[in-house]
């Protein structure tokens, strides 16, 4: 095997079935590769028809071992040969999430929350690693790529967690399509990744006005309190990244 590239999905949901596909359908013409994902979830019914690597029978199964089986499976049938996958049965928090992160050259984030998604920027920057994000609500998503030691980051644009009810696709709901057309766009960007061909953008989509893509640089903030010239992010404070609660 040649340099294996070490790629971190955080969260088996709909983002990273359509993400995990699309790589897994592509991986034989790609470098070698060795993946992880982490997520401590079942397969539920009402998710099916959004999360590409599960089926009827997964139901009531943890997601992450079915995720790296169809991974394999995938990228073997297509004729990759360098690629190994492997589960962790857990969910990234404020303890894990660096060293997580540090073993890894690049993260594929995918959460449904506010909290985590800030938690993997944050963690990435101070472990100087890229992240490919990607994010829907509703009728509209993006997925974008950082700098390839996340500056410029996901702070550069979206700046904190929101204070108020935050529209999540937790509570607001999401377009199954559309995950699997994000998905598919966050792929895309990390196999740009994979083969030194990125850049830092962002891919943005809304299914109501047209649906048409709109792609634009994403651009480093002086003052990102994460990766500008005066960050104070230094560190990861547990009490910063709180999930919404809704149950
Ligand atoms: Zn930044």
């Amino acid at each position: 095997m040649g340099e294996v590239t070490r790629i971190l999905f955080v969260g088996a949901g709909g983002l990273g079935c359509a993400s995990g596909l699309v790589l897994a359908e592509s991986a034989a013409v790609l470098p070698p590769m060795s993946i992880t994902v982490i997520d401590d979830d079942v397969v539920s019914a009402d998710n099916l028809h959004r999360q590409l690597f599960f089926e009827d029978a997964d139901v009531g199964r943890a997601k992450g071992p079915r995720f790296v089986e169809r991974f394999l499976d995938t990228a073997h049938r297509r004729g990759a040969r360098e690629v190994t996958a492997r589960d962790v049965a857990d969910r990234l928090v404020p303890d894990n999430a660096r060293a997580l992160i540090a073993a890894h050259d690049v993260v594929v984030e995918g959460a449904d929350n506010f909290a985590t998604k800030f938690l993997v920027a944050d963690a990435a920057r101070l472990e100087r690693k890229p992240v490919i994000h990607a994010g829907v609500v509703r009728w509209a998503g993006y997925a974008l790529s950082t700098g390839a030691e996340s500056r410029p980051c996901y702070r550069c644009l979206f700046e904190d967690l929101p204070r108020d009810q935050p529209d999540t696709c937790a509570i607001a709901g999401v377009v199954g399509p559309l995950v699997a057309l994000v998905g598919a766009l966050q792929a895309e960007l990390l196999i740009e990744r994979l083969i030194g061909r990125a850049t830092p953008r962002l891919v943005h989509v809304d299914a109501l006005r047209g649906g048409a893509l709109r792609s634009r640089p994403l651009r480093a903030r002086a003052d990102c309190p994460s990766c500008g010239e005066r960050a104070s992010l230094h560190e990861i404070d547990a009490s910063h990244y709180v999930q919404p609660s809704c149950a």
